[in-house]
């Protein structure tokens, strides 16, 4: 499957709630999920909905979360995988393997106002993990790694703004921020208490079992 290139705001109002893929403007009044709320995208947006099945209810959970955090069906496949062979909840260690990546982990220190932001800032080289170059937004940051910028990042203004909004909205407990310096530490592994999303990923774990 190719990489979605359309509209994303589509994409929330496809799955009727706001996911938060443009950055500052899912904060404010122009948000199109506020402003054209209930309207599914689409020639037969405007239609009646059918009533959801169990399988369809499971099937939209997985595309909510794919699209949250950017991720291709062969890759969220290979997450699952993962996170099934793992000790504990599977729920829970998929939704810890996606908030992990350096991609979120950028998105989340606030250095970008969204997560296809942060993508290209590291696919674009400016990201140091423990002090080396990552190139890659799927990289798996663990306990205990340093993440920062490299000096032209710092000197961009998107991203002292992007930084300076973000420090409002707060950073979640698992890292830690400092934020003059441009760097940030991993210093737990995120439990599901530390993704603040409305989804359930019990639904996600009952699709891929069957
Ligand atoms: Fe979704 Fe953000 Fe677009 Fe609003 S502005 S519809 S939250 S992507």
């Amino acid at each position: 499957m190719a990489r979605y290139c359309d509209a994303v705001c589509r994409l929330c109002r496809r799955e009727a709630m706001k996911l938060y893929l443009k950055g500052e403007r899912c904060f404010k009044e122009k948000c199109s999920f506020e402003t054209r709320k209930g309207k599914i995208p689409g020639q037969h947006g405007a239609g009646k909905m059918k009533k959801p099945t169990g399988y369809s209810l499971q099937l939209r959970e997985k595309q909510k979360v794919k699209r949250i955090y950017g991720v291709l069906e062969k890759q969220f496949r290979l997450y699952f995988e993962k996170a099934d062979a793992k000790k504990g909840q599977t729920g829970h260690n998929l939704l810890a393997f996606l908030e992990s990546r350096l991609d979120n982990v950028i998105f989340r220190l606030g250095f970008t106002p969204s997560r296809a932001a942060a993508r290209q800032m590291v696919m674009h080289g400016h990201v140091k993990v423990n002090g080396r170059r990552v190139d890659i937004p799927s990289f798996q940051t663990k306990s205990g790694q340093s993440i920062e910028l490299f000096e032209r990042a710092q000197q961009n203004e998107f991203v002292k703004s992007s930084v300076e909004t973000a420090a409002g909205r707060g950073i979640p407990k698992w890292l830690t921020l400092d934020a003059a310096a441009f760097k940030g530490q991993v210093i737990a592994i995120p439990t599901r208490e530390d993704v603040p999303l409305e989804i359930n990923e019990q639904l996600i774990v009952e699709l891929y079992s069957k």
